[in-house]
């Protein structure tokens, strides 16, 4: 059955990773779980009935400093926490898993929680994706001209789930995976029909959970001369660091190797953009293996993460994890302002904090760590980047731009806010100088959807 039949369910062996996931079911049988105090134990049976828990024995052996818990980084990255919840909801919660309450109910309560925690940010669910003929394609999403989105079915899930995740509604079940690409053709068939595109983005979850055979039916056909206009392919992933063995010792690893290698023998650009959130990622030796042998098919490696409260909000941590990226050839690229969903509250850094975090670890650095860009927010108008802080004709502004735009047009024109030391998301931002709008909400007729910015 092809992979992409549509009733081959993304849970399908074909997809699943070859370990044993460690999960609120499992996680009491761990040999770590002796060394949690009772009220964290507690925190992780509670906090789960709610949001995504999931990692995996090698984070859990290898990358977690028990002796650190719970403040260690990536204790924090993949175990979920009592703050990730208001006091109210923890107590509510915690009462229903003491008196051991019926699954029902359990989940009537967890869903009234989710629905609060702001699901779906930033549109994607309704203005992000593309049509071809009247007819939605699900499996795509198409914001900035030049790049489409790939959310391949068998590749929603992930190997381990970090906390702060964006996509926690989907693990959860609350959506029903409406990302998914029914079908390979999908994909070609609006490529084809939109020569604009040079970069095809396949993302998740994690579609590196994949087999090979798997990601090869989806990035072959590219390399076709019919799909010449496509320069780049793209893989977003975490699998680098939660799971580097996919690219050493799986069974497949070398299959993997050898798909890139044709790709980039098909004279494309193939970039792993790979999701490391804090050093302690690079310092295993199958991890930096893993980056040498990407790299040794002519692939490139290039870094990203949002900067997250409790697991990288430290300068020096950015700036290790940069020079260690360029040491293996690992291009720094982007660093994120943490979405506005879920645990946000749990997990943000207002945005001048997160200003001079970036500023104070890019000081650190050689040029050749500087291509990375950021703070950013992947916000509804485009990606905005916070330049810094200035004082203009004696106001204290925010010196933004967009990086991308939902239109093109929008890109690399310097706006102002007016400085405001709480505001963590691009919405509780003003314009600066009495101004009563942003550029970009006098929007050209296409784009003139209300902003999402009240
Ligand atoms: C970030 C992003 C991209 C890629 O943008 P680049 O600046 O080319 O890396 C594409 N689509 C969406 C929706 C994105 O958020
Ligand atoms: S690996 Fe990526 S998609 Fe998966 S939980 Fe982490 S941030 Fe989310």
């Amino acid at each position: 059955m092809s992979p992409f039949d549509a009733s081959s369910s993304p849970s399908t062996t074909e997809g699943a990773p070859r370990y044993r996931a460690v999960t609120r079911s499992n996680v009491h049988k761990t040999p770590q779980w002796s060394k949690l105090d009772p009220q964290m134990r507690e925190a992780i049976d509670v906090v789960s009935q709610v949001l995504p828990f999931r990692t995996n024995p090698y984070v859990m052996n290898e990358l977690i400093d028990w002796d650190r818990v719970p403040d260690d980084p990536m204790y924090q990255l993949t175990f979920v926490q009592q703050g990730m919840l208001s006091d109210a909801d923890y107590a509510k919660m915690a009462q229903l898993v003491r008196d051991d309450a019926p699954k029902s109910e359990i989940k009537q309560v967890a869903n009234a929680i989710r629905r609060r925690l702001n699901p779906h940010p930033a549109g994607q669910m309704t203005h992000n994706v593309p049509h071809i003929d009247g007819r939605p394609l699900p499996g795509l999403q198409h914001k900035y001209d030049q790049t489409v989105l790939l959310f391949p079915s068998q590749g929603q899930t992930c190997h381990a789930y970090c906390t702060f995740c964006f996509r926690w509604a989907q693990f959860v079940g609350l959506d029903d995976l409406k990302f998914q690409a029914q079908e390979t053709t999908d994909l070609q068939d609006y490529l084809r029909a939109h020569k604009e595109v040079s970069d095809v983005l396949i993302t998740g979850g994690d579609p590196m959970v994949m087999k090979t055979k798997a990601v090869r039916a989806y990035i072959e056909p590219l390399l076709s001369p019919e799909f010449e206009h496509i320069t780049s392919i793209r893989i977003g992933t975490k699998s680098v660091a939660y799971w580097p063995q996919r690219y050493v010792s799986d069974p497949d690893a070398d299959d993997l190797l050898r798909l890139f290698e044709e790709v980039v023998a098909a004279g494309k650009h193939l970039a792993v953009m790979g999701h490391y959130n804090h050093p302690r990622e690079l310092s295993t030796e199958v991890s930096r293996e893993a980056v040498r042998r990407i790299r040794s098919t002519g692939a490139n490696v290039r870094m990203q993460s949002p900067l997250i409260r409790h697991v990288n909000d430290d300068a020096d941590a950015w700036a290790t994890l940069w020079k260690e990226g360029v040491k293996l050839g690992a291009i720094p690229y982007y660093m994120f302002v943490e979405r506005d969903t879920g645990p946000k509250a749990y997990f943000e850094v207002p945005l001048v904090r997160a200003w001079e975090i970036f500023r104070d670890a890019y000081q650190q650095v050689s040029g050749l760590a500087r291509t990375v860009r950021g703070p950013s927010m992947s916000a509804f108008p485009g990606k905005v980047l916070i330049d810094g802080v200035a004082e203009v004709g004696g106001e204290k502004v925010f010196c933004l731009q967009l990086l991308q735009g939902r239109d093109g047009d929008w890109v690399r024109r310097p706006f102002f806010a007016r400085f405001d030391p709480e505001a963590s998301w691009l919405n509780q931002l003003q314009p600066a100088f009495g101004e009563e709008r942003f550029f970009f909400e006098d929007a050209p007729p296409q784009a003139k959807i209300r902003l999402n910015l009240a």
